[in-house]
């Protein structure tokens, strides 16, 4: 039997867009694009079929996907995401940060939601192309960078529970503005009764349903005046996992650094991995060890713990300054950016735009 490994690299074939966004009306839309809002003109698709395979690789315009109201997606929710970026350096090239890492996870996904894995070489160069086709919407903003949306659903027409036989495949982009204004603010989190992820569920996988049992508790946080939710597990309610989309860190007076373990039910995060790695190198001891929430308000009180701060793609590292739950709040530090957070920052930074050598080679050039 063929395995992934020997599969034949996939041929991309183009489409020519017909009617690209004219060039003044793309400028006013990555003049300040926030995130997630502006998409670009192109996107990639790839089907996959019981008994084929994986095949139409195409590089084509945006458009509306037709589905017939049977897709199995919209029924039992067979879905699975990545977040990456395409960077700008210092030297004016575009760069993709550790995009096999999120080709790995992909497949981590979607074997977990019982879905085809695609060649890591094909989902990098899938990624590759369409920043390639939509490189004129990179904001010229400081700090901007092309998030880049890879996803793969179940499009079978069938509403009987078992694995579906056909899958879509496609990246978009969407132009994204800066998160590196000095002075990022210390956010303010809400722990939630909820849960997140149980002991054997799809928590450590990147898939939409994750997403969708998160909405109540983080619309919760919202109206309770908090900018993001925290999870704990549960089991037992009482060790920290993770933010809605964000992994933890906590620092302490002695200058060590703990995370929580990968268990299963925490998605394992890129920027997580990346920066136990800076701070490892820097001579810090880093720990992935359980750690509680009584433990963090009696560590921030005593002064012990001295900073925490969430970690992701998307806002790269945030602090977090308050801590608010049924039993009460807390103030991390002097409630605003720590030390070791603000240097960990600038240092994971200063590589992803080649402003430091990258020793590891964690930046792979795109042109
Ligand atoms: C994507 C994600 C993260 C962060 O992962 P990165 O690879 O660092 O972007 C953390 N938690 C959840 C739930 C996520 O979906």
């Amino acid at each position: 039997m063929a395995t992934l490994a020997d599969a034949q690299a996939l041929e991309f074939a183009t489409m020519a867009h017909p009617s690209p966004v004219p060039a003044d009306e793309r400028e006013a839309l990555i003049a300040s694009p926030g995130f997630g809002t502006v998409f670009t003109d192109h996107m990639v698709s790839i089907d996959w079929d019981e008994g084929i395979g994986w095949h139409n690789a195409t590089l084509g315009p945006r458009e509306p996907i037709a589905l017939d109201p049977a897709s199995s997606v919209l029924h039992y929710a067979q879905e699975i995401f990545e977040g990456l970026k395409a960077y700008r350096l210092d030297d004016g090239s575009m760069a993709l940060f550790r995009p096999d890492e999120n080709a790995k996870r992909f497949n981590a996904s979607a074997r977990r939601l019982a879905m085809p894995e695609l060649r890591e070489a094909d989902f990098i160069e899938a990624v590759r192309l369409a920043v390639m086709a939509d490189k004129d919407w990179f904001p010229k903003v400081e700090g901007g960078s092309l998030y880049i949306r890879p996803f793969m659903f179940a499009n079978e027409h069938f509403l009987g529970v078992r694995p579906a036989k056909k899958y879509k495949f496609l990246v978009i982009l969407s132009p994204a503005g800066n998160y590196f204004k000095s002075g990022a603010p210390a956010v303010s989190i809400w722990v939630s009764d909820y849960t997140r992820a149980a002991p054997g569920g799809t928590g450590a996988a990147k898939c939409g349903g994750n997403y969708a049992a998160s909405l109540v508790p983080t619309k919760e946080a919202f109206e309770r005046g908090h900018d993001q939710v925290l999870f704990l597990d549960a089991a037992e309610h009482k060790w920290i996992e993770e933010l809605g989309g964000m992994n933890l860190f906590f620092v302490f007076d002695d200058g060590t650094l703990l995370t929580p373990p990968l268990t299963g039910t925490i998605l394992p995060g890129i920027t997580r991995d990346s920066l136990m790695t800076l701070a490892r190198e820097e001579g810090l001891t880093v720990r992935e060890e359980k750690y509680s929430l009584d433990q963090w308000r009696e560590d921030a009180a005593s002064g012990k713990l001295v900073e925490t701060f969430a970690c992701g793609t998307a806002a790269v590292v945030t602090p977090v300054g308050k801590v608010a739950g049924h039993d009460g709040e807390f103030t991390i530090g002097s409630g605003g950016p720590g030390q070791l957070t603000t240097s960990l920052k600038q240092k994971l930074v200063d590589i992803q735009r080649g402003k430091m050598a990258d020793s590891h080679d964690w930046v792979v050039r795109l042109d």
